[in-house]
């Protein structure tokens, strides 16, 4: 997998539980006990609902492309060395939408509603990102 230098998150009070579900490979977000909606970012406040009662949930690991962009050029950037970057807003199939990567695609795997999957990148101690691939059957 290609490793992109980026800025990375800070970890606090509402959000270390979801870090730490990701360092184990196994990410798991919020689902309000109310309204039984997931959520992100992580936080105290339900999004759809505002309950402020919830359980970390693990996630199916599956989602679609709900949009995409591919950054070619990034001079006076950290990340310079490291394009093309493929950034995509994937919907998981719980429902909430997250920015990430998209890695090990093909052409043509690149397209709105595609479907992908989880993938972790350790990238230090702490921090073990959220990445996508292609789900492939
Ligand atoms: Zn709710």
């Amino acid at each position: 997998m290609q490793h992109i230098t980026r800025p990375l998150p800070s970890i606090t009070q509402d959000n270390e539980d979801f870090w730490r579900s990701t360092r184990e490979h196994a990410a798991r977000l919020q689902r309000c006990n109310a309204c039984e909606k997931f959520w992100y970012y992580p936080g105290p406040v339900c999004h759809n609902c505002g309950a402020r009662n919830w359980t970390w949930t693990l996630l199916s690991g599956v989602g679609t492309i709900y949009s995409y962009s591919v950054l070619e050029r990034a001079k006076g950037n950290p990340y310079e060395e490291d394009v093309p970057i493929t950034i995509v807003l994937v919907r998981l199939a719980e429902g909430p939408v997250v920015m990430s990567n998209l890695f090990d695609y093909e052409p043509g795997e690149l397209a709105i509603d595609a479907e992908v999957m989880i993938d972790y990148e350790d990238v230090n101690d702490e921090v073990t990102l959220i990445v996508f691939r292609p789900a492939r059957r």
